[in-house]
C-alpha cells in the first residue's frame, strides 16, 4: 500500500447543512457558549458558511445560496444534518494521488479553493463507509 507518511492532524471541522445560518447560530453561541469565528460566502460552491470554534476543531454551518448549490440538493433529499467531516492534512494533492492509486474514489481529483483560505477536496462516500470526507489544507 502506498501511503502519504503523515497522518491527518485533526478533524478540521464537521460540516452541517442548515436552511438558515442566522437562525442556527444561537444554539451554538448562546446556548452552548461556543464562539462564532466568522461567516463567509463561497461563490464557487454557492454556499454561505459559518465557522464555530470548538477546541482545536470547528463546526461549519452550510447554507445554500442558490438551487445550484450541492447543499440545496442535500437539504432537499435529507433535510438538515451532518453533511461532511473535514480532515486537516498536509500535501493535499500528493495525498489525493496516493488515495486514488489505492483505489479510493475521489470527487475532486485535485484540490480547489474552499472557505477559510483552505485548499480542499472531497472523497467519494462509496469508498469511505458512506461518509463524505473532505481533505483540507491551510496554507
Ligand atoms: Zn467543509
Amino acid at each position: 500500500m502506498e501511503q502519504t507518511k503523515q497522518s491527518p492532524k485533526k478533524i478540521a471541522h464537521i460540516g452541517i447543512a442548515v436552511y438558515n445560518i442566522e437562525a442556527s447560530i444561537p444554539f451554538y453561541t448562546k446556548y452552548l457558549g461556543l464562539t462564532l469565528e466568522k461567516t463567509e460566502e463561497v461563490e464557487s460552491e454557492q454556499v454561505k458558511v459559518a465557522f464555530i470554534k470548538i477546541g482545536e476543531s470547528r463546526i461549519e454551518l452550510l447554507e445554500p445560496l442558490s438551487e445550484q448549490s450541492a447543499i440545496h440538493t442535500f437539504l432537499e433529499k435529507k433535510g438538515e444534518g451532518i453533511h461532511h467531516i473535514a480532515l486537516e492534512v498536509d500535501q493535499i494533492d500528493q495525498r489525493l494521488i496516493d488515495l486514488k492509486q489505492n483505489g479510493i474514489r475521489l470527487i475532486n481529483e485535485q484540490s480547489k479553493q474552499g472557505a477559510d483560505n483552505a485548499q480542499i477536496a472531497f472523497l467519494h462516500p462509496k469508498s469511505t463507509n458512506g461518509v463524505l470526507f473532505e481533505l483540507s489544507q491551510h496554507i
